[in-house]
């Protein structure tokens, strides 16, 4: 389950000029992409940890032109796997990977970009058959929600390399899966503050807007229980519906799609919950048994596959009031019957999930998805 990245060798003489240069440029560029494998290491190696003196550099670069036969350092190769948490870099690569290695079934695009200017990136998986209907998936919306990401590429990669072993009800859909929907705070979770919740906006001094209150449906409802006006406050919900360039990606993506969603699954941590309409107020949804029932079939693959128990019910009555989210939008506006946030583990670490738990949630999470398939085409 794990992929090559980049191992290619590269000419003595190309990566000489290519240290000399980017050293000289290094604290501008080299700590954000190198950073990116191990949090600390460069592409020189330990001990280096990120901080290049000018004397240094200058010793290094003539340490490498004059000893003619100096092997410089392959570049780390970047693995994806599920043992640990990955920086936005690793995620990226692996499902443009993907892509290059399945042509036929997978394609990535970007659906917008960041308030920062960073991808977002959705890779979409079909067998291109016209009478498909459509499934959403989301990860990271919260960015400290670093499990959702995790359980997001399981799927993918589930899906992919098993696709045409995969039931009917699993092939006869286009998945559309957004790893990181919140790539600036994914990042900002990386590299300053591992309990960030919004984007990275600002507004009136201050920054982030909570995406999954900036959907336009019931937003603002409910005064400070269902969000905040308040740019400061941690569910502050934007200056407008769609104010913010990520959850207006989400929007123009359903909403322009050819094949009809079915299902929009939002992934979140860590009440162990599966959760769906409302979250704006307090009587049930239309359909409140039909997606009961199917949150109870997930709540059962997920027991049944590791022995969690997650709980099942419409948001408000499990946590509380929930304005202007991405599951009552996608729900009322964009028509999609099937429409839940899946709050993963755990209750017991919340979002600081130990990483010797992310397989075994990636693995009753997938189960999940799995036998939901077959419940939603049981109509
Ligand atoms: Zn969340």
């Amino acid at each position: 389950m794990s992929v090559v990245i980049d191992s290619r060798p590269r000419k003595v003489g190309s990566v000489l000029r290519k240290n000399i240069v980017v050293e000289g440029e290094y604290e501008d560029k080299d700590i954000e992409t190198d950073k990116t494998e191990s949090g600390t290491q460069t592409r020189f190696g330990k001990g280096s940890k990120g901080k290049c003196s000018p004397s240094g550099m200058i010793q290094k670069c003539i340490k490498q032109i004059i000893i003619p036969n100096h092997k410089p350092k392959k570049r780390k190769i970047k693995l994806m796997d599920w043992k640990k948490y990955h920086r936005l870099n690793v995620i990226y690569a692996f499902i443009d990977d993907l892509e290059r290695d399945y042509p036929a079934i997978c394609t990535v695009t970007t659906i917008g970009k960041s308030v920062e200017g960073r991808d977002i990136k959705m890779l979409k998986i079909s067998n291109s058959n016209a009478s498909n209907t459509a499934v959403w998936i989301d990860g990271s919306i919260h960015p400290r929600e670093w499990i959702t990401t995790a359980v997001v590429t399981y799927i993918a990669d589930v899906l992919v390399k098993n696709f045409h072993n995969l039931s009917n009800s699993i092939t006869n859909k286009d998945w559309h899966i957004v790893p990181v929907l919140n790539p600036d705070g994914y990042e900002y979770t990386h590299t300053h503050d591992r309990m960030w919740r919004k984007n990275r906006a600002c507004y009136e001094g201050e920054y982030g807007v909570d995406l999954n209150r900036n959907f336009s449906y019931g937003w603002g409802n409910n005064g400070d229980e269902g969000s905040s006006e308040e740019p400061n406050n941690v569910f502050y919900r934007g200056p407008a519906p769609f104010s913010e360039p990520e959850t207006a990606a989400v929007r123009d993506t359903i909403l322009g799609s050819t094949s009809p969603f079915k299902v929009f699954l939002s992934f979140h941590s860590y009440f162990e919950l599966i959760i769906f309409p409302w979250g704006f107020k307090k009587e049930p949804c239309p359909n409140y048994l039909r997606l009961l029932e199917g949150g109870a079939i997930m709540a059962r693959a997920i027991y049944n596959a590791t022995g969690m128990t997650y709980k099942v019910g419409s948001t408000k009555d499990m946590t509380y009031y929930a304005c202007g989210t991405s599951i009552d939008w996608s729900y009322a506006i964009a028509k999609i019957p099937y429409s839940y946030m899946i709050e993963l583990r755990s209750k017991k670490h919340k979002f600081r999930l130990p990483k010797d738990k992310i397989a075994e949630t990636c693995v009753e999470i997938w189960s999940a998805v799995e036998h939901f398939m077959d419940y939603v085409d049981q109509e």
